[in-house]
């Protein structure tokens, strides 16, 4: 099969390029390099099977494909917020040119919709009825609704053309080959630790997330677009959900690191609560993550130490 993944060069799309083509198919990449890397590329570069395009979503794309992964998308809220009005457009008007392929080709689209959707959730644990609660001025809307008008546009692509589409909302990801500069809690908690730098704790720490590692994410992103008659919206996550200030308590005992907690001002609109309820996913997909966060977590600090 061809299969297309936008933001290949990416955290996640390097995983999935990597993946699929195990699986023996042949992968385009695109990606204009906002946040993804050049050596990501390189190292996707040694399979036989696959091509890089570098390209902005932002405009038409034209290629002949079967399936298409739509990741393309700054993820951390440093970058996302860096420049809102792209953000926005990727999300809608890049959107818009990837659903126009896949409509040419007869393609199936997978779009990667996020948590963020619910915004600071009302209700926990999220389920995937749950419509949210996001503030449209706040300095996060560009990604959350910016990603909730992605999801219109595909709902809105299959009731009006047919196209086959397929949404899953990915919960916080993290593991091996995240951009030490992405910024998110993850990356930036272990860099600090291994580098005995303070752990920068924003607001009091009490805030949740639920962290989900790669391989699990990969592994439910492929069962979906393999699954026929089913579109989602389908959450995709761990249930494990943990205060950041455990998370830093956790990296700093796993690394055996000396590193302090210093407490830097929570950024506006910080979602207080976040973790998934996963029924769906193991319903349609007989899917549940396998990794523990330790274990993950391990894996994690080994890749950042080999870089070292
Ligand atoms: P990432 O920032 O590492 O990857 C995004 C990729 O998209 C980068 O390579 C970037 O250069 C590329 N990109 C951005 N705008 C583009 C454009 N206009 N044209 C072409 N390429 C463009 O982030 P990630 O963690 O790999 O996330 C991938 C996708 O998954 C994103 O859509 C993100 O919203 C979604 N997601 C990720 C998480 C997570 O925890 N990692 C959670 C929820 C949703
Ligand atoms: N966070 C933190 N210190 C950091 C980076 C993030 O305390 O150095 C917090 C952040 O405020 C949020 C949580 O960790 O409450 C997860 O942040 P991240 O940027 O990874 O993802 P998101 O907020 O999009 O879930």
């Amino acid at each position: 099969m061809n299969i297309l993944v936008t933001g290949g060069a990416g955290f996640i799309g390097f995983h999935l390029c990597n993946a699929l083509l195990d699986q023996g198919h042949a992968v385009i990449a695109v990606d204009n390099f906002l946040t993804g890397t050049q050596e990501n590329v390189a190292l996707l570069d040694k399979h036989a099977n696959f091509k890089f395009l570098e390209h902005d979503i932002n405009k038409p794309l034209d290629i002949e494909v079967d399936h298409i992964y739509n990741l393309a998308c700054p993820a951390s809220p440093i970058h996302y917020q860096k420049d809102p009005v792209q953000t926005t457009t990727t999300n809608v008007l890049g959107m818009i040119n990837v659903l126009e392929l896949a409509q040419k080709n007869k393609a199936r689209i997978l779009q990667a919709s996020t948590s963020e959707i619910y915004g600071d959730p009302l209700e926990s644990p999220q389920q995937e009825e749950y419509n949210g609660n996001v503030n449209t001025l706040g300095p996060r809307a560009c990604y959350d609704e910016g990603k909730r008008c992605a999801e219109t546009l595909c709902m809105d692509y299959k009731r009006q053309h047919g196209t086959d589409i397929k949404i899953v909302r990915i919960f916080n990801t993290y593991g091996p080959h995240i951009y030490e500069h992405d910024g998110r809690v993850i990356s930036n908690f272990i860099v600090q630790a291994l580098k005995q730098q303070d752990i920068t704790i924003y607001g009091d720490g009490s805030q949740t997330r639920s962290f989900q590692y790669i391989d699990d994410l990969i592994r439910g992103m492929i069962a979906m677009m393999q699954k026929d008659e089913f579109a989602g919206p389908v959450n995709l996550g761990n249930p494990h959900e943990v205060s950041i200030l455990e998370l830093a308590q956790l990296i700093i005992k796993l690394t055996g690191s000396k590193s302090h907690m210093t407490y830097e001002a929570l950024p506006e609109d910080d979602p207080k609560k976040r973790y998934p309820d996963i029924a769906l996913a193991h319903k349609k997909l007989e899917w549940k993550p396998r990794v523990a966060l330790t274990d993950g977590l391990k894996k994690t600090i080994d890749y950042f130490k080999a870089r070292m």
